[in-house]
């Protein structure tokens, strides 16, 4: 691994189920992120997108081969130091935003920290808050906030720590074309910005085009990569790697 990766695999396979029955979700699959970078992962569907997300987030554990986030081994590690260096290092952006409907804006920003048993600086809090612009909704709740307000909140919790990586998985999946610009704009500042690292899996050609690197997958292994690409070079090789859905 160099140094400068957040997060590096080397050789990770993952086997799912026993014997006739096996299927192998990833075949020996190594790649490093760098900090500070921003990577798409893209195949088609049952590529292994999701186990390889998975596995590299330290929420699943692969069959042989390592992982190294953030300068530690943690395929070898016990569950108790794996859960807190998830909380402590790891941030997590999904499809669905998955907030707590009960709390406020400020609230599921700073639940991780209180997780982490980390006290607030309330400084920073209100930093990340204006970052991601939602000062005036600091103590509404999600369920009064718009879809792209909402994965907005989602973005500064999975920030709120400053993580070592945040993996997203289909970020904008749930948001209108307009809505899907803003806050991958706002994902690209973090990198920018804030030197956070992001490793995003999408299905869309145009959110992956916001990536300094777009990583194909298909049959659970690494079969292309494309440095900045633009839309149409990655649509273009898609088109290429087979049966495309939403998974
Ligand atoms: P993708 O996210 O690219 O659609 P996945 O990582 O979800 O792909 O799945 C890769 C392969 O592993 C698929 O063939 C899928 O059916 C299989 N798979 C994924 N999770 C499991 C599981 N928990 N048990 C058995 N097979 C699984
Ligand atoms: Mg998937």
């Amino acid at each position: 691994m160099e140094s400068t990766d957040a997060v590096s695999l080397e050789a990770v396979r993952k086997t799912y189920g026993k014997d006739g029955a096996a299927v192998e979700a990833l075949a020996g699959v190594t790649i490093g992120f760098r900090r500070g970078t921003m990577t798409a992962i893209m195949g088609p569907s049952g590529s292994g997108k999701s186990t390889f997300l998975h596995c590299a987030a330290g929420l699943d554990r692969p069959t042989s081969g390592s992982v190294t986030l953030d300068g530690r081994e943690i395929t070898a590690m016990k569950e108790k130091a794996l859960t807190r260096l998830r909380r402590q290092r790891i941030g997590f952006v999904f499809q669905g935003f998955n907030l707590l409907p009960t709390l406020t804006v400020q609230q599921n920003i700073t639940l991780p920290l209180r997780l982490a048993g980390r006290r607030a600086d309330h400084t920073l809090v209100t930093q990340v808050i204006a970052r991601v612009g939602l000062t005036t909704r600091t103590h509404h709740l999600p369920g009064e906030l718009s879809g792209g307000q909402q994965q907005r909140v989602a973005i500064a919790r999975a920030l709120i720590t400053q993580p070592a990586v945040t993996f997203a998985d289909e970020p904008t999946g749930a948001l209108d074309t307009r809505t899907a610009l803003e806050v991958l704009a706002l994902m690209r500042e973090m990198v920018r910005d804030a030197g956070q690292t992001i490793v995003m899996v999408t299905h869309d050609p145009v959110a992956a085009s916001h990536a300094d690197r777009v990583v194909f997958l298909a049959d659970g292994k690494l079969v292309d990569q494309l440095d900045q690409p633009g839309a149409d070079a990655i649509a273009k090789r898609m088109t290429h790697l087979g049966a495309w859905g939403r998974s």
